[in-house]
């Protein structure tokens, strides 16, 4: 008889098949791939006789009922959608762990005290639309009516989208849930990082889930010919930039956060000129906003600095600001205690730099999140990778969690 390990990886291997490209994996919202592979995991579902449906989001649902019909329920799942090129793993591994979970507790003889259940949510990515979350936040009930305007690259917006899967664009607050028919949100997800392969350990408890700050930041200074001003003459905008990046890097590294410049340019762009013009991005995050305001906030300070130093300008604008969302204290001890029993004594918690689901559903309910070490914690390319054994432990380590929550549960009605 297989392991259930070897049957997680084999269906992230047939799901990895429903792709619109042949070369890679891309699974878009409202695609006919999206489809088929709510089909899919619905017929491994109904192998296991849990009853499905996909709500009115487009997200694959299943459940199995507690102690009595219509009890308040965990809710276990990570979305079934990917980015264009994707591995196999982000995303699918958390829905098809959460699966082979339920399908344990449904051979069980002893109900739990609460419904169990699965969502494989249909978008989380954002790839086609270029707006993340739609499945978790219409789970949640935070639908936003502006985005039924939103297109895809081909023009298709996102209301005839859901006509043309066949959903209801008016239905779509059917697919919010109650705060009090849920207990609570697990997630499991691959690290996405290198954090759990240099420590060796197979899984680690998220703490929360960072939120990111963007800016743009433009320096100006003199353009100028590069053989005949002498540098007591010069406003290099580019060495203020440089500089600047470096501050940026030690500020965010002394105030325990991440912070990235990904993009630069640098005009005219000549070779026999001095930079007159740089621009460049920041993305900043940290597991707490407030320390991630605080820590950006000396940057600017120190950005300021150097440019009255050098002579130049600086103008600085956000793009983007999101806040972090805490995984619940009681919700990581669950997930820590899981580990524990499963083998390993003191679990790792870290904090994600990338953005989940349990984002979104954090509004509705609380959220624990528990990650999988992945090889080299490259995530986004078809090089993902995990192995057989992590995936046992996780599976294991998820049960366990619920046990947990089963225990508390019990104790405290
Ligand atoms: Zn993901």
């Amino acid at each position: 008889m297989k392991s259930d390990a070897v049957t997680v990886l084999d269906r992230c291997d047939q799901l990895a098949k429903l792709s619109c490209s042949e070369e890679g994996i891309e699974r878009v919202y409202l695609s006919a791939e999206h489809r088929a592979c709510n089909q899919l995991v619905a017929e491994w579902a109904q192998q296991a006789e849990l009853t499905c449906w996909e709500d009115a989001a487009g997200n694959f649902c299943t459940r199995l009922e507690g102690a009595e019909p219509g009890l308040p329920a965990v809710v276990l799942g990570s979305h079934l959608d990917t980015v264009p090129n994707a591995g196999r793993y982000d995303g699918i591994l958390g829905v098809m762990v959460a699966l082979c979970v339920v399908e344990r507790f449904k051979c069980r003889q002893q109900p739990l005290p609460f419904a169990l259940e699965v969502v494989g949510f249909g978008d989380e990515e954002g790839t086609r639309f270029g707006t993340a979350l739609f499945g978790s936040f219409a789970f949640a009930g935070h639908w936003e009516p502006q985005w039924w305007e939103l297109e895809d690259s081909a023009g298709v917006s996102l209301r005839q989208a859901f006509l043309d899967y066949g959903l209801d664009p008016a239905a779509i607050q059917t697919a919010a849930r109650k705060a009090s028919d849920l207990l609570g949100y697990l997630e499991v997800h691959i690290e996405q990082g290198p954090v759990l392969e240099a420590e060796q350990r197979a899984l680690g408890v998220v703490t929360a889930i960072a939120g990111a700050r963007r800016f743009q930041l433009g320096v100006s200074g003199q353009a100028g010919h590069a053989g005949t001003t002498p540098y007591t003459l010069r406003h290099d905008a580019l060495c203020a930039a440089s500089q600047m990046v470096l501050a940026v890097e030690a500020l965010a590294q002394q105030g325990e956060c991440v912070a990235t410049v990904g993009q630069m340019a640098v005009r005219p762009g000549a070779v026999n000129v001095i930079p007159g013009e740089a621009t460049f991005s920041i993305d900043i995050r940290s597991e707490r906003d407030a320390q991630r305001d605080e820590v950006w906030d000396s940057i600017v300070a120190r950005l300021e600095h150097i440019a009255t130093e050098r002579g130049v300008t600086l103008s600085i604008e956000e793009t983007h600001r999101a806040s972090a969302q805490a995984c619940s204290e009681s919700l990581q001890q669950a997930i820590a205690e899981g580990i524990r029993r499963s083998g390993d004594e003191q679990p790792r918690f870290l904090f994600s730099g990338a953005g989940h689901d349990a984002m979104a559903i954090g509004k509705l309910t609380d959220v624990g999140m528990m990650f999988v070490r992945c090889e080299k914690g490259i995530s986004h390319h078809p090089a993902e990778a995990v192995t057989e054994e992590d995936v046992s432990i996780a599976i294991d380590a998820l049960e366990h969690s619920v046990l947990v929550l089963a225990e508390r549960y019990a104790a405290r009605t």
